[in-house]
């Protein structure tokens, strides 16, 4: 029990980190996509679930609650996409991934920044390569793990044949709303506050300092699109990766689909976050804790 209080404990700064992002870089569109509402409903539920029962019952408890959060998410992605990007309604459907359906994907405002940015990790004229028979490696998520997991496997010389599978973005997070746009904007909050605390310098502050909101963003997403070659479809492509641009799902214990194609794989990594809450619970009580 202790542990699980210490497990949701911990998770809270990473999701006010991930709110922080989805409201800065996404606004309605993140916050329903990124907050994961229906994960944060069952964590709950299964935290009552887990008090209120003892062993293979709560178990049992802990499974539906799982299956119900599957549903909350499916039902909440879909109210989202309904009032949101075309482009990734037609994704959230499950469609077949053919080559028009990615003609859509933006990331707003579609300026020179992020029509380059897309250019380098969602090409809208992307064709997905018709697969190698068997697959080495399937790397589902083109996100930091999956970028280096394949990139690794390709690069070890042993000749694997590698694929790698990207629904919206490659870079994941870390590109496109994480690790580098937050960076982005520390780096600006770090001149106000090197202008405000200049006086120690020997350097009068200024008595107003006017912030730019509009160039800040706009100087992230030059940035962004600066960096993003490093995570290209096309470099990975040219580094020996197939990548397919599309929802991966799996059909069999050796088989993904992407579109209407079929991958067949010896091993598969799934390279996306999980959904923490419950699987962590499941996780805890299997091993009795
Ligand atoms: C505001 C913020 C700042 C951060 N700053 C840092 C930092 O400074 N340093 C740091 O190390 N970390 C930072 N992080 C954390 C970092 O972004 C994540 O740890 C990292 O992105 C996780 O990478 P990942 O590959 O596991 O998952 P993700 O980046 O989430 O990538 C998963 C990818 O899988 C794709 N995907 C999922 N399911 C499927 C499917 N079925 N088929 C096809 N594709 C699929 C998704 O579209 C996604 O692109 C920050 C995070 C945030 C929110």
């Amino acid at each position: 029990m202790m542990l699980c209080i210490a497990a949701t404990l911990a998770f809270l700064p990473g999701s006010t980190l991930t709110l922080g992002a989805g409201a800065v870089f996404g606004g309605v569109e993140a916050l329903f996509m990124h907050v994961l509402i229906g994960t944060a409903g069952v964590a709950t539920l299964a935290f009552l679930a887990d008090r209120a029962g003892a062993g293979g019952e709560s178990l049992k408890r802990l499974k539906a609650i799982e299956n119900l959060r599957r549903s909350i998410g499916l039902w909440v992605k879909r109210a989202a996409t309904l009032c949101c990007s075309p482009s990734i309604h037609q994704l959230s459907r499950g469609k077949t991934m053919s080559q028009s359906a990615f003609q859509g994907v933006n990331v707003l405002p579609m300026d020179e920044y992020n029509q380059s940015l897309i250019a380098q990790v969602h090409p809208p004229g992307w064709v997905n390569p018709v697969p190698a028979s068997c697959y080495d490696l399937v790397v589902i998520g083109a996100g930091t793990a999956g970028l280096v997991v394949a990139a690794g496997a390709a690069g070890l010389g042993l000749g694997l044949k590698v694929a790698l599978i990207e629904r919206h973005l490659m870079g994941g997070d870390c590109l496109n709303v994480g690790c580098v746009p937050s960076k982005c904007l520390i780096r600006s909050s770090r001149v106000v506050a090197d202008m405000r605390g200049s006086l120690p310098f020997g350097i009068k502050p200024p008595d107003q300092i006017a912030i730019d909101f509009p160039a800040v963003m706009a100087r992230m997403r030059r940035i962004r699109a600066d960096i993003s070659p490093n995570d290209s479809a096309a470099r990975f492509q040219n580094i020996g990766v197939d990548v397919f641009l599309g929802e991966g799902r799996f059909t069999g214990d050796q088989s993904i689909q992407v579109g209407d194609q079929t991958l067949r794989f010896k091993k598969a990594a799934i390279a996306r976050v999980p959904v923490l809450p419950a699987s962590l619970f499941l996780a805890l009580r299997r091993q009795d804790i």
